[in-house]
């Protein structure tokens, strides 16, 4: 019998730790052969939006007098039978961060196609509350932008927003009163790091926009901050 050789030892490896580990789709879990996370038969069913080709769209209109916008999509509108539903469900509490990752490059190659986000100059995560990112291990906000990050070749500034306890002293109380219908509270804690920048905010889905309009104006607060925003999906409304 011939000795394997190194390479032969790795090829072994690679094929035990795929027994172990098989690579499923996130939307349906057959087997899958390719690089995404969606087998194909999953991929018929998503509904891309395409938002990203027209800098008005129905996403950018659900901000409009909310939110001084300047780009913003989804990569897929969202329903409860789309497989869609399953892989934000596997990111967000099957330890799945890996579906996020490549959701992420897939959106940040589309979108560096496009005028309209070629002039983003960082990007910004949603936060989550850092006892739950303790619980979660990770911030699923953070880890599609970090794919987004791979492809459109922009920094990641996770520091710059954080989700915090409400303070019970009336002048905070008050202070924070406009962001309270979204059951949270967000503060920005580094606007040197942001000011004059165009910024894409970055969330997993846009339901009411409530989120994304509190994170939003904190950044546009600071001078010279222009918004984009983008979610892996954004929930159709009736459906
Ligand atoms: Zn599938």
């Amino acid at each position: 019998m011939l000795p394997l050789s190194l390479p032969k030892w790795r090829d072994l490896g690679a094929g035990l730790l795929h027994l172990i580990y098989p690579n499923l789709c996130v939307g349906c879990d057959r087997e899958l052969s390719g690089d995404y996370c969606f087998c194909l038969i999953c991929r018929r069913q998503l509904h891309e939006t395409k938002q990203y080709l027209e800098p008005e769209n129905d996403f950018t209109e659900r901000f409009w007098g909310r939110l001084q916008v300047e780009s913003g999509a989804a990569m897929y509108y969202f329903n409860r039978k789309s497989p869609v539903q399953r892989a934000l469900h596997q990111l967000k509490y099957k330890n799945q961060a890996d579906v996020g990752v490549r959701i992420g490059r897939r959106f940040g190659r589309l979108l560096a196609r496009t005028p309209h986000f070629a002039d983003v100059e960082a990007i910004v995560p949603v936060p989550l509350h850092s006892s739950r990112e303790r619980r979660r291990g990770y911030n699923q906000s953070a880890i599609f932008a970090q794919g987004l990050s791979e492809s459109i070749r922009r920094p990641v500034l996770e520091n710059v927003l954080a989700r915090v306890q409400q303070t019970t002293t009336q002048t905070r109380k008050k202070r924070m009163e406009r962001f309270q219908n979204v059951g949270t509270v967000f503060a920005l804690k580094r606007p040197d790091r942001i000011r004059g920048k165009h910024l894409l905010l970055v969330d997993d889905v846009l339901t009411t926009g409530a989120t994304l309009e509190a994170c939003g104006s904190l950044l546009l607060s600071v001078d010279g901050v222009r918004l984009s925003m983008v979610t892996i999906a954004m929930a159709v409304q009736g459906v």
